[in-house]
């Protein structure tokens, strides 16, 4: 990275540790100075109203950018089950109620998915990731991961729905991966490259400006 003019500042519209640990990672090389809600002390509770990742990815940015003034990076992902009728969708993270944890959700969707055969138990993690700049102008990019939903839960990496979610081409969970192997190949780690390379393009444009 070049370091010859000031960087911006870009704000993880999230709370969420985990994410920001990610994001950290694997935004390493990205041209701009990563900051969070916390950093920034801005408190703010984003109701995702949306019907879509990417519209609630939408929303967050937004509000995140109008509270800072500063650039500002969100995401939204969740896991479709085609058995289901795409169910629990942008719902993943509050599946049968706010009450319930990681455990009784995955318990909650095997339940969903008794008698359902294997070719039928397709699914996919989606995550959307916008970017808002505060001239108003957003950039949004997706990422896909396509699997199985298991009949029982295995492995302990991960988090949310990774123990059920089988991957054939590896004969295991996505809980059964190491966080790197998974970290290569997520939904989020393919919507995070795209938006790392889309910002290395601009702001080489901008650099020989
Ligand atoms: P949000 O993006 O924080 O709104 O929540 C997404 C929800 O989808 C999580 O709470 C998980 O239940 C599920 N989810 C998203 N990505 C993953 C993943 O990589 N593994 C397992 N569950 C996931």
């Amino acid at each position: 990275m070049n370091t010859r003019r000031n960087v911006s500042k870009l704000l993880l519209a999230t709370t969420n540790l985990g994410k920001i640990k990610e994001f950290c990672s694997l935004f390493e090389q990205i041209p701009f100075q990563i900051t969070t809600p916390d950093k920034e002390q801005i408190i703010l509770d984003v109701e995702e109203s949306g019907s879509t990742f990417s519209e609630n990815a939408y929303i967050k940015a937004i509000a995140y950018m109008k509270e800072s003034g500063i650039i500002s990076l969100a995401d939204d992902s969740g896991i479709e089950v085609d058995a289901l009728g795409g169910k629990p969708g942008i719902y993943s993270a509050r599946y049968g109620g706010k009450s319930l944890n990681d455990k009784d959700r995955v318990e909650l969707l095997l339940k969903n998915m008794e008698g359902v055969p294997w070719e039928k138990r397709t699914a996919r993690f989606r995550a959307s990731i916008v970017i808002a700049w505060p001239d108003g102008k957003a950039i949004l990019k997706e990422g896909v991961f396509e699997g199985y939903i298991g009949y029982k839960p295995k492995g302990v990496n991960g988090f949310g729905y990774d123990p059920i979610f089988f991957l054939p081409q590896f004969g295991m969970t996505s809980a059964q991966l190491t966080k790197e192997k998974k970290n290569k190949i997520s939904h989020r780690s393919i919507a995070s490259k795209k938006i790392l390379d889309h910002l290395q393009r601009e702001y080489n444009k901008w650099e020989t400006k």
